[in-house]
């Protein structure tokens, strides 16, 4: 049995992967269009509050113009998303008041509250938000920046440093040993999953994934697969889902990260997968862990050389 190189594209079809927006990246320069699209009658807003997702009270959380002004979103300044199918799509920050409905994307994630489609724009949008909520000042000189490039960037005028949006990244990886892999638990999750951590500056993907399963578990690898990624908007992180060929087996964690870490037999993998009985579990299946659980479980170890 082998896991075969994902002939689709994995990641397009993840929770917060699928976004079939045109982003215009090119174009964010040309205010004229941007402000035509700012316009354009079809032009919808997602909103946030803080981290939390503005819900309509029935369901949904597309919001026009008039509704989002009406629940204090600056219309002019709010980040754009790109153009979809039904028009022009923004997101933009609300005040928090007990009048609205909110909820996190975790949340929303895990009760399919929205289209899958909407799930990614919503991961966009919220990244980016939190980015201009968490850098109104410039990180060089302390002076007040201001946005640029329909709130891709922005800029200080006081020294002329320009500030982008950063994304996270994070590899996320199951290592495996034949018909066996190696899942960790944290304390009080009441599930295994695969293990994590983020990547260092000046770090190889695969060198972050050996490091990691070392640190957590003290098993060494080698050869890594890269499988598949995930925008993972808690807050700005991008999941790298990657397999590892473990080169040792024996367990000795180095830090205390998971409470318990263990080699699991692929046998076990589809009760687990169904819900099993916790902690014997995976994660839910919008995280990318449980994509990578799952496909380890379907398919086998993957070829590697
Ligand atoms: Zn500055």
């Amino acid at each position: 049995m082998t896991l075969r190189y994902p002939a689709t594209d994995v990641s397009a079809a993840m929770c917060f992967g699928v976004n079939s927006l045109d982003r215009m990246s090119e174009r964010r320069d040309d205010t004229a269009l941007i402000h035509s699209l700012r316009r354009d009658g079809a032009a919808k807003a997602l909103l946030f509050a803080g981290d939390l997702l503005v819900m309509h009270t029935g369901g949904g959380a597309l919001f026009s113009r008039a509704d989002a002004e009406s629940l204090g979103a600056d219309w002019e300044s709010a980040t754009f998303l790109g153009v979809g199918d039904e028009g022009p799509l923004f997101g933009a920050t609300i005040p928090e008041s007990e009048l609205i409905d909110t909820k996190t994307l975790r949340n929303v994630a895990i009760d399919k509250d929205l289209p899958l489609g909407l799930m990614g724009p919503a991961a966009q949008a919220s990244a980016l938000l939190r980015w201009h909520r968490t850098h109104q000042f410039c990180g060089r000189c302390g002076n007040r920046t201001t946005l640029g490039q329909a709130g891709y960037k922005r800029d200080c005028p006081s020294c002329g440093a320009q500030h982008f949006p950063r994304t996270d990244p994070v590899v996320i990886m199951v290592a495996i040993d034949g018909e066996r892999c190696l899942l960790g638990r944290r304390a009080g999750m009441p599930f295994y999953s695969s293990l994590a951590g983020f990547m260092e500056p000046g770090e190889t993907i695969e060198a972050a994934v050996r490091r990691e399963i070392w640190e957590e578990a003290g098993i060494r690898t080698g050869r890594v697969l890269y499988y598949a990624s995930q925008p993972w908007p808690f807050p700005t992180n991008l999941m790298i889902g990657c397999f590892a060929e473990a080169t040792s087996f024996e367990i000795d964690p180095r830090d205390l990260e998971l409470e318990d870490v263990r080699w699991f037999d692929r046998a076990e993998l589809p009760e687990m997968i169904k819900g099993g009985n916790p902690p014997f579990a995976i994660p839910g299946e919008y995280s990318i862990a449980h994509q990578l659980i799952k496909a380890y479980a379907a398919h086998g170890a993957p070829i590697l050389g």
